[in-house]
């Protein structure tokens, strides 16, 4: 049995069944999560069903404002014990568990003050009045994956509930702690029903996309599972917000100084070590530049402390899972069969899932480090002579999440980062993001926009109403 229990209809609920949760700074089993069967994903569902139906909470704007501001305060008091959380099963450094829940925490503090745009007066006169106004969709399912799992689920859970929506979220099996635990310490924030947890694996999720009273799915996870998603939200035209994966690439123009803009480039591929969607995954070096450049990355891999993420000194922490940790020795073995030179900083602890920060030199396009996404702290440098071809080549892989270009000449970086096929597009810096931002990604790396004005009126829908006015009442 689990000591964590399931959130729906306002009520913790036991499950029957319980699956394990590994902490990977150490490879071992830590706690039980409850597993959410059908049955429940079908009474979680039916209660946020029946919370949307009430007229209470999708009529009351004040009451959903300060339901998510008292959420706010809610989640800043649990701050250090969800961290820790985050901490044991995502393997994160402390410190930066901490500021990703003081980061959820701004997510809902935003939203509770964010304004609703105001309905648009198509007419309005002595014969009739015709407004656009907004309505909220629904059920909203939210499924989150393991490598950021709370302000993952805070940049769906708020713009859904200001919106009016009710919620089901599913966090990923690899982290679902820090969820419930959310969930625990937020929850009767919001009138029973609102805002519902069922953790489980991908069966669970499978339950809630599929459900008919589910009109709304936002996921962000892989490519693969944001396709299956598409493809069978079709069925009953469920609205969707997907964001999936990216191959970032950073390209360094021969103006740049490889001793300035070392750090910068380190922390945008290797924070929370490599394990980030937007993170530097393809790094285009003029040629030139590449032995200052590696030489200057080198000397921060070697320079940093990696451990585990519950000691204070912990610069990056392990790969989450021994899957992920697998998969980025396969492709620096592929890398090494390719001719590829292997550069790597730092020791790591024997147990758990660690892997060092690593450079790898001597590969193109066309290796699997370079056109796939790594998710982890091994970065290609791709040496280049031409900036336009390696430009042409960056926007010719499939994924176009973010992309950022380095350079001493800002205005020709800005001329370079428009032309980037990438929703995120960064001069000088990587994975900064400004409160508000609208984050989506272009070609294989989602669909739609989270965050900002974009990312709240993707729970909404146009209603147009029309009202006859006059004598005749609209008889005419
Ligand atoms: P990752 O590789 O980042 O874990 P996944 O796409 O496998 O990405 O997982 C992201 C989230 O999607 C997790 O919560 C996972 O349980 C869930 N999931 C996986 N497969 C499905 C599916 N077929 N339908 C719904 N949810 C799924």
């Amino acid at each position: 049995m689990s000591e964590y229990a399931l959130y729906i209809d306002g009520q913790a609920v036991a499950a029957k069944t319980a699956f394990p949760v590994v902490n990977p700074a150490t490879g071992a089993v830590f706690a039980q999560a409850p597993l959410a069967d059908a049955e429940t994903v079908e009474s979680a569902v039916a209660a946020a069903a029946r919370a949307f139906s009430a007229t209470g909470w999708r009529d009351d704007e004040s009451l959903r404002r300060a339901a998510l501001q008292t959420a706010a305060e809610r989640l800043e008091a649990a701050q250090e014990v969800i961290a820790r959380l985050i901490t044991q099963e995502q393997g994160r450094p402390l410190a930066f568990a901490r500021a990703e829940v003081a980061g959820a925490v701004a997510v809902l503090r935003g939203h509770a003050a964010l304004p609703l745009p105001e309905d648009v007066i198509l007419r309005d006169d002595t014969e009739s009045l015709a407004r656009v106004e907004r309505r909220p969709l629904g059920v909203v399912a939210a499924i989150t994956p393991w490598n950021v799992p709370v302000i993952l689920l805070a940049l769906k859970l708020a713009p859904a509930l200001l919106a009016g929506n009710t919620i089901v979220a599913k966090p990923s099996e690899i982290t679902p702690l820090s969820t419930l635990r959310l969930a625990e310490a937020i929850g009767s924030a919001f009138p029973p029903g609102v805002f519902n947890v069922v953790s489980g694996a991908a069966e669970t999720g499978r339950a809630l996309a599929a459900h008919p009273a589910v009109r709304k799915i936002a996921f962000t996870g892989s490519v693969a599972t944001g396709r299956a998603l598409f493809r069978n939200a079709a069925d009953d035209f469920k609205r969707l917000t997907l964001e999936l994966g990216g191959n970032d690439a950073a390209l360094v123009l021969e103006d740049a100084d490889p001793a300035l803009i070392a750090e910068k480039i380190f922390w945008g591929a290797f924070w929370n070590s490599g394990q980030i969607c937007f993170a530097i995954k393809r790094l285009y070096v003029p040629a030139a530049l590449q032995k200052r450049l590696l030489e200057a990355l080198l000397s921060r891999a070697r320079k940093t402390v990696v451990g585990d993420g519950l000691e204070e000194a912990t610069e990056l922490g392990p790969l989450t899972t021994a899957t992920q940790l697998e998969r980025v020795r396969a492709l620096v073995a592929d890398a090494k069969s390719r001719g590829g030179v292997v550069h790597t900083g730092g020791r790591v602890p024997d147990a758990g899932f660690f892997y060092p920060p690593t450079l790898v030199t001597g590969l193109g396009s066309g290796t699997p480090l370079v056109d796939e996404e790594q998710f982890g702290p091994v970065l290609p440098l791709i040496p280049y002579t031409d900036a336009e071809a390696a430009l042409a080549e960056i926007n010719a892989n499939p994924y176009g999440l973010g992309a950022s270009v380095w350079t001493s000449d800002v205005e020709r970086g800005l001329g370079i980062a428009r032309r980037f096929e990438s929703g995120l597009s960064w001069v000088n810096e990587h994975q900064s993001l400004h409160p508000g931002t609208p984050k989506g990604g272009w070609k294989w790396s989602g669909l739609g926009y989270e965050g900002g004005r974009e990312g709240l009126e993707a729970y909404r829908q146009l209603q147009v109403v029309h009202v006859a006015r006059g004598a005749e009442g609209g008889h005419s």
